[in-house]
């Protein structure tokens, strides 16, 4: 439910519907704007009793249903787009955001080559995966806390933000010490004990797709987040299972248009994961640049041969750098979109 208040509407007046959505048995989940002061509301079952009896009182302007099944993460609960800020970064606002890193943090000297390397060609986060989903329990696995404290060595180092993968909802508190952004891997994408956690830590997060799931079911993950008390939350487009194999995963580029329609929550795409080819990347890299993404997260290795995971989509240092000179002027145009004003809707 959006309730918004007659245009300066009292302190008593807010409260009292406050305290009347709360009677109804619906969770208060936000009061926004000053001049002219909008609630959000959100609760199981048919809302139609208590949205009547909110537009009875002579101070509420309007009571309206959020018809998506998703409620705090839709437009309809808020148009403008959401910024999260992470370590001077406006993730969502007028800056293309770049997250690089390797797959699998390894070792001291790999991950600060990369952290340094990727700083110098302009990227605004550094990943890493300490804590590693692998397919066979055979393969690296990552080198957990000891991955996180090279994290934060290489933060050090170049100021860049960390971001990086928390597996379990027993790791939460741990990884949280480290991160400045949680990532929840594709995998891990309905595992609804690991977003109630990362809903209650308090760090922003970043939700990878499942490969198998839906824009909706993406959202209803996000959904949990918010709901759990954590409204930053980055969607990651990280490619979908389908009959191609060719490529890793199928890039789904539309989604990242979708999704720009249906929540205000940023969005960015996974070149590397979305195809498993790094001479794929730097062309899947423009068209989010081109179709409105709001950043890229790209696998980065010094020595893509030897990379413990994921080497075959890894740019090299070099090849990073290329990239992000070529994405130069069409991330200047992306911006110019961004500052322009909203278009009228068709
Ligand atoms: C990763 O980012 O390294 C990763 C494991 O990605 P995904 O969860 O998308 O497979
Ligand atoms: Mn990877």
């Amino acid at each position: 439910m959006i309730i918004s208040m007659r245009r300066n509407a009292t302190r008593e007046e807010i409260d009292h519907v406050c305290d009347r959505i709360r009677e109804f048995g619906y969770k208060v989940h936000s009061i926004e704007g000053e001049e002219r002061v909008v609630i959000g509301a959100v609760g199981i079952g048919d809302v139609t009793p208590c949205l009547e009896a909110l537009e009875a009182l002579p101070y509420v302007e309007k009571a309206v249903r959020i018809s998506a099944p998703y409620k705090f993460v839709s437009r309809e609960f808020k148009r403008e787009k959401s910024v999260i800020k992470v370590n001077g970064h406006a993730i969502g606002g007028d800056e293309f955001i770049v997250i690089a890193g390797p797959c699998s943090v390894e070792n001291e000297s790999q991950i600060m080559e990369t952290a340094e390397s990727v700083a110098a060609g302009g990227a605004h986060l550094l990943r890493g995966g300490a804590f590693k989903p692998r397919t066979s329990p055979y393969d690296f696995q990552g080198l957990q806390e000891e991955g996180l404290k090279l994290l934060r060595k290489a933060k050090e180092a170049t100021g860049l933000a960390i971001v990086t993968e928390v597996m379990s909802e027993r790791d939460v508190p741990l990884v949280a010490e480290y991160a400045d952004v949680l990532q929840i891997g594709a995998r891990n994408m309905q595992n609804f004990m690991l977003l109630k956690a990362v809903g209650a830590c308090g760090r922003p997060a970043l939700l990878k797709r499942g490969m198998s799931s839906t824009i909706k079911e993406l959202l209803m993950s996000a959904e949990y987040i918010v709901a759990h008390g954590n409204s930053s939350v980055i969607l990651c487009e990280r490619g979908i299972r389908t009959f191609e194999t060719e490529t890793r995963n199928t890039a789904d580029v539309a989604a990242i248009a979708a999704l720009n329609e249906l929540t205000h929550l940023p969005v960015v795409l996974d070149p590397s994961h979305a195809t498993g080819k790094r001479s794929l990347v730097p062309p899947l890299s423009r068209a989010a640049v081109a179709i409105g993404a709001d950043g890229l997260m790209v696998e980065v290795h010094p020595c893509p041969e030897r990379a413990a995971s994921d080497g075959a989509q890894s740019l090299t240092c070099e090849q990073f750098r290329r990239m992000m000179e070529d994405l130069r002027p069409l991330i200047a145009l992306w911006k110019q979109a961004r500052l322009a004003p909203a278009p009228v809707a068709r």
